[in-house]
């Protein structure tokens, strides 16, 4: 058996200012016929399809595995290219029996609002409707009719924290090898409720969302069902289609798997009120913080989470820090290339005062003039060791510890979301010792940073990743939905826009 393996991956903010070229693909993760190299043996997704594929003794087509730190806008010059770099050798390969992908499912390109259905659909036109395609999925999908009716099954992530990666691809690739085994028939159903999710709200195992999952899961535990996908959707994308959708295949019983994803939908609508964001303005976070007799408290800025497109060089909670006088913290990062270069050039041990962040736009604070000391230098690589590393290094580019007042912030070239500890370690930072960890981050943190916090606090910033969904001026996106369209739906959200102000 011949099955192509292959992935073009990106979660795309489009109230970002920030185009992701090609040259974002390259720099972050651009593979082709390295794809079984780089990934053999390690926890990711494209391991676990090389593992089930060759204990099964099938050949293994590789195409490209692509992808880029969240941000706006795919340029159609990059995803066109990397639509040609997957297609080449499943249309050069003669008698190829399967395809198995991991697509994120909330792209979007220049011209393309579901480039995921149309990546499934063009491969779909070239190998036929008798040639399997199974997909694994990001929770945060935004799941389409299109996507659904060219692929044989999706398989979305179970957790968020997503720490299940490597799971669903050994799930997915079990799946491909039951149907090419001719032991199972995959008949699909999706089934969408009016609404659209907070991020803030979508954590597994926390409530209302452990709910759905419990009951995904009890569905699951039917032999007549393959799968069951709970796809939370990106809210922060402006689409027709964004927002929460379920997912149900079955074997060979189409009304069956109907029945079951209406019956998520159903519960989802039900506990829609809990799903609400819940988050502290940035005053009362910072003086909770501070009054705390015991640390680490860690304050999540969700609203300048560079794993959703954030820019990562918001200011609004390291000026409150600064302005209450905060001691022993640590900002995990400010992305600010030009500040590096700056403090890079003073040297270790200088004391100098800069212009920091808010560069990339007027959404998440304007730049700052901070005092500081420069009391690390490092070239920003080290090794996760924590619950969502995949074994492969991490890279800030040039790295700075900038000492201001009683706060180290972390001023990187790169945007980062901090999801493992070894990311302070490496730094010669003790996240265990700090009274405030601060983190550009909306959920993902938690896998590393829950066992260590006495307390995390989910602070209200601004920004393009912001839990206040009312904030975000949609424009393509179905209506009514819940919670945006309230008066008509009988139920009061806060209303305040931080979209009518200018940031300053
Ligand atoms: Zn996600």
């Amino acid at each position: 058996m011949r099955v192509a393996i292959g992935s073009i991956s990106h979660e795309t903010n489009t109230f970002s200012n920030v185009l992701t070229g090609f040259n974002k693909f390259e720099e972050n993760l651009y593979l082709r016929a390295d794809i079984i190299m780089t990934f053999k043996g390690k926890h990711v997704i494209a391991s676990a399809f090389i593992n089930i594929l060759e204990a099964e003794g099938f050949e293994i087509i590789p195409t490209v595995w692509a992808s880029a730190t969240p941000s706006g806008l795919v340029t159609d010059d990059a995803y066109d290219h990397l639509l040609a770099e997957m297609t080449r050798p499943i249309k050069e390969t003669s008698g190829l029996d399967g395809v198995l992908l991991h697509l994120h499912g909330a792209m979007v390109t220049q011209s393309h609002d579901d480039p995921e259905g149309d990546i499934l659909e063009t491969i779909r036109t070239i190998i036929g409707n008798a040639v399997p395609i199974i997909s694994t999925l990001d929770l945060h999908a935004n799941v389409t009719e299109k996507m659904v009716r060219n692929a044989n099954v999706l398989v979305g992530y179970d957790t968020y924290p997503h720490v299940d990666g490597y799971d669903r691809g050994i799930e997915a690739a079990k799946l491909m090898v039951k149907i090419l085994q001719g032991n199972l028939k995959p008949s699909m159903a999706m089934k969408k409720p009016p609404m659209i999710l907070s991020t803030q709200k979508q954590k597994t195992n926390y409530y209302p969302m452990n709910v759905l999952f419990n009951l995904a899961h009890k569905i699951e535990d039917d032999e007549r069902i393959a799968n069951v996908t709970v796809s939370g959707g990106y809210p922060f994308a402006d689409l027709e289609f964004a927002g929460v959708t379920m997912v149900v295949t079955s074997n060979n019983n189409l009304t069956l798997a109907q029945e079951k994803a209406n019956q998520l939908a159903d519960l989802a609508w039900k506990l829609r009120r809990d799903f609400l964001a819940d988050i502290v303005p940035p005053r009362e976070a910072v003086a909770e913080a501070i009054a705390s007799p015991e640390g680490p408290i860690v304050l999540a800025d969700h609203a300048d989470n560079p794993g959703g497109g954030s820019p990562c060089d918001g200011t609004i909670i390291l000026k409150t820090l600064l302005d209450m006088k905060a001691e022993n913290a640590v900002l995990a990062v400010i992305a600010d290339p030009d500040a590096v270069n700056k403090l890079v050039k003073a040297g270790i041990g200088k004391t100098l005062t800069i212009k920091l962040g808010g560069k990339t736009d007027k959404l998440h604070g304007p730049p700052i003039n901070v005092t500081g000391t420069v009391k690390l230098i490092s070239d920003g690589t080290f090794l996760p060791n924590g619950p969502m590393s995949s074994g492969l290094e991490s890279h800030l580019g040039k790295t700075v510890v900038f000492k201001c007042s009683g706060v180290d912030v972390i001023v990187t070239e790169k945007r980062l979301q901090p999801t493992d500890l070894e990311l302070y370690r490496s730094l010669g930072i003790d996240p265990t010792k700090k009274k405030i960890i601060v983190v550009k981050s909306a959920v993902h943190f938690r896998a590393a940073h829950e066992p260590i916090a006495k307390k995390i606090i989910e602070v209200d910033a601004p920004g393009i990743h912001s839990a206040r969904l009312s904030a975000f001026k949609y424009k393509k996106l179905r209506r009514p939905i819940y919670p945006l369209d309230v008066e008509m739906l009988g139920i009061a959200e806060l209303k305040r826009s931080f979209w009518d102000k200018p940031s300053s």
